[in-house]
């Protein structure tokens, strides 16, 4: 697999893969903006009556007392251990939350605020809730605060007092509150409140489902696109390879028998038989296998072309066009006159092309000059010239000419003037001679007039 195909598949691949993760993040953000949506305005409400229900010593009917009765009797202990001996401080303080704790659990006052809470108000589903107990800390001066407990356990809130709710997070954290008295010898306590719906999460899912619903489909439809894009792609490059495999065998089997052609017909004509009939057979049998070798290598070659395995070198173009100028005109009748106008001379700079190529792209031009061509003296002029730095072939020749319609069509594949002179071909000629341009990175234009003849420029690389 070529560098290329692998960074097409790299790239996509990973389009994709950013397009799942952005559908991905913009369902976890709906989630997350719902979540913090959710029961707001319930969640005011319950802050609201909590925080009144502290002012009036009604969030827990009888804590206070539990918590003076064991605590306050024992402030001097404490204060003496704490002067004295951390660690008793540490393990008499955690007996004392410990009964503090289990007093309160077991109190049946507890759960008189929630049930009090809700009476009457406007929530009406199904709420579970807890309260927790956050933390107790003594005071033996007023302002230095020592906790009751140490825990271990780092992610531990508390302990729960009283209710259902076990997922406690920030999203149904209803008020934390804390009690203190700037006095020596008293303590603090903080109490947070939760509540939440018993199926929070599988309401907002729920909630979420049409987003959910549309999100998937365009996934599944971008994946269905790729998949369709894969397989074709996969399709076109199998098609490419028979089709090399397929012209790499033409090359080798056609060329084999063609090659035996010539250099039969050659000996034939060598065997010196004066029969003018027998001359004119084996000069058509000549005429016509070069002319088919010459057609199966031009379209290898430009099948190699698109695979850009075609090797550049440095040429002197003026001598380049010479020979093949030279070459062209062994074979041709007296009435083809081709004349080459070098304007350039010495100055011009090597260019950098495919030899076979440009050899193509020149007999091309020259067979169209001559082909589509009534005059009885078929002149063809060549000139090459430099303007504005630039390297410029023309191809001026005295032939029939291009209507103003067909000029910009005639590069096309396959496409012939229509009503032109019928001459043999196949209308891909020009198109060759379009690829050897693009390939080169040149330019060509055409100048015609009906009736008049016509001219190809070719602009070569800056110089
Ligand atoms: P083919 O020569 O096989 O027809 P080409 O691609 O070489 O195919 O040319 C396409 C068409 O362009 C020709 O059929 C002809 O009508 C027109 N054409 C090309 N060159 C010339 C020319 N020098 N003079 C007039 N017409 C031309």
């Amino acid at each position: 697999m070529s560098i290329i195909e692998n960074k097409y598949k790299v790239l996509s691949f990973s389009a994709l893969f950013f397009l799942l993760l952005l559908q991905f993040k913009f369902l976890i953000s709906t989630y997350e903006n719902r979540n913090s949506q959710y029961f707001l305005e319930e969640k005011e409400l319950l802050s609201q009556k909590y925080r009144e229900g502290i002012v009036n010593d009604y969030v827990y009917p009888g804590g206070k007392k539990i918590i003076d009765s064991i605590l306050l009797k024992e402030i001097g202990t404490l204060s003496f251990l704490h002067a004295s001996n951390s660690q008793k401080f540490k393990t008499f303080g955690d007996s004392l939350y410990q009964e503090i704790v289990s007093n309160l659990r077991s109190s049946p006052a507890k759960d008189i605020f929630f049930a009090n809470l809700l009476l009457g108000d406007r929530v009406t589903n199904p709420l579970l809730y807890s309260t927790i107990l956050q933390e107790i800390s003594v005071t033996f001066d007023g302002s230095n605060y020592i906790p009751l407990h140490f825990s271990d356990n780092k992610s531990e809130e508390g302990a729960l007092i009283c209710g259902d709710l076990t997922a406690l997070n920030i999203t149904n954290e209803i008020a934390v509150i804390t009690v203190s008295a700037p006095i020596p010898n008293t303590y603090r306590i903080s109490y947070a409140y939760h509540v939440d719906h018993a199926s929070r999460s599988a309401k907002i899912v729920v909630g979420m489902l049409p987003a959910v619903f549309f999100s998937l489909v365009s996934m599944a439809l971008v994946i269905l696109i790729y998949i369709l894009l894969y397989q074709n792609w996969h399709k076109q490059k199998k098609l490419t390879l028979m089709k090399t495999d397929f012209l790499n065998s033409v090359t080798h089997e056609f060329n084999t028998p063609l090659a035996s052609i010539i250099v039969a017909s050659q000996s034939l004509k060598n065997l010196a038989r004066t029969d003018e009939k027998y001359l004119v057979i084996q000069a058509v049998i000549q005429r016509q296998a070069i002319r088919l070798q010459r057609l199966i290598n031009q379209t290898i070659s430009i099948t190699k072309l698109e695979k850009e395995t075609v090797e550049k070198t440095y040429f002197d173009v003026q001598d380049l066009i010479r020979q093949i100028v030279h070459d062209y005109l062994l074979n041709k009748p007296e009435n083809v006159i081709v004349e080459f106008d070098d304007q350039v001379g010495a100055s011009a700079k090597p260019v950098l092309l495919n030899e076979f190529l440009f050899t193509t792209l020149v007999l091309n031009l020259l067979e169209n000059a001559v082909k589509f061509n009534t005059n009885v003296s078929k002149r063809i002029n060549m000139t090459l010239s430099c303007h504005h730095n630039e390297l410029l072939i023309s191809i001026f020749d005295n032939g029939i000419g291009i209507s103003d319609q067909s000029k910009n069509k005639i590069f096309e594949q396959y496409y012939r003037e229509p009503g032109a002179l019928k001459k043999e071909g196949l209308g891909l000629g020009l198109f060759y001679v379009k690829k050897i341009i693009e390939f080169h990175k040149w330019r060509i234009f055409v100048k015609s007039k009906e009736g008049y003849g016509s001219e190809f420029i070719i602009i070569l690389s800056r110089s």
